[in-house]
């Protein structure tokens, strides 16, 4: 499955990503982590980087779009991926659909996690994150025998917990800003495309990830046809129209536009889900009797 994970810093993007890649096999694609890791290598991209990170500002769009071209091109995304923290802006989103619809291989589901400014706050604070196995931790909300008798499974000695420089309360607060004035469009902007599922980020950990799982269980699962145009029922059923009523519905809606929508959905016999927008008289058609089906 392709998945994005929306949600302001601490919403829990990364934690409930990480239990995502186990349940679905599929990889966790967090720019924040690539980005993080190119600053600790000291390459040409993490020093262009570094200093939007410190300031709670967003990476330069070109940096971040050749660093998600080259890692959707390998090979363990071929079977899906989880997007954690990319798109953060319009102009990431736009790009994103352009390279998923030059390979076919269109987003499947979109998740908004929704948390309260002042719980992202006060769990910010909190995050810890295993230098070693790069496990994230909360300190008040994991259970203290969960953090004092678990092994990494990377060293087999304790977790090595750090914070992180940029969950300092200064750069939060602009992280915070920056998410309401770039990211948070981005949920009209999936909506409007029907990918979008909004699910309540808070309380324990377990509640969040059923609620998910369930959010990607109901997401309309998308073929691979490289469409990435919002569907909306009149598209999805003009689309399987033969052409000659397709020629038909435009002239009946050069006459009359509330006519042919009434057509459109009435009388096509698409049959995909689209639940909040599927009309009444499509709902009505798919329980009338098969005998007196159009
Ligand atoms: P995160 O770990 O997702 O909270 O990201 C940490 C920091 O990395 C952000 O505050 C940004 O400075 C940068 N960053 C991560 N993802 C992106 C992105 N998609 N676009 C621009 N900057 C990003």
């Amino acid at each position: 499955m392709r998945i994005v994970l929306l949600g302001a810093p601490g919403s829990g993007k990364g934690t409930q990503s990480q239990r995502l890649v186990q349940r679905l096999g599929i990889p966790q694609i967090s720019t924040g982590d690539l980005l993080r890791a190119a600053v600790a290598k000291g390459t040409e991209l993490g020093r262009q980087a570094k200093q939007a990170m410190e300031g709670g500002r967003l990476v330069d769009d070109a940096l971040v779009l050749g660093m998600i071209r080259e890692r959707l091109g390998e090979p363990d995304t071929r079977g899906g991926f989880i997007l954690d923290g990319f798109p953060r802006n319009l102009a990431q989103a736009h790009a994103l659909d352009r390279l998923l619809e030059t390979v076919r291989q269109p987003l499947q589901a979109v998740v908004q996690l929704e948390v309260d400014y002042g719980e992202l706050v006060r769990r910010i604070s909190g995050r810890r994150t295993c230098a070693d196995c790069g496990r994230v931790f909360n300190l008040f909300s994991a259970k203290p025998a969960a953090l004092q008798g678990e092994l990494c499974p990377k060293t087999g000695a304790p977790h090595r917990l750090t914070q992180r420089p940029d969950d300092n309360e200064a750069t939060v607060a602009e992280r915070l800003r920056v998410y309401d004035e770039k990211t948070r469009p981005l949920i009209d902007f999936y909506r409007a495309r029907g990918l979008l599922q909004v699910i309540d980020a808070e309380g324990e950990v377990d509640t969040v990830t059923r609620r998910l799982t369930a959010a990607l269980g109901a997401a309309t699962p998308r073929r691979t046809t490289g469409r990435t145009r919002a569907a909306t029922p009149a598209r999805s059923a003009a689309r399987k129209r033969p052409a000659r009523r397709r020629a038909a519905a435009r002239t009946a809606s050069a006459r009359s536009p509330r006519a042919t929508r009434r057509t459109a959905s009435a009388k096509s016999p698409s049959r995909r889900k689209t639940p909040a927008k599927t009309s009444k008289a499509a709902g009505r058609r798919r329980r009338a009797p098969r005998g007196k089906r159009r």
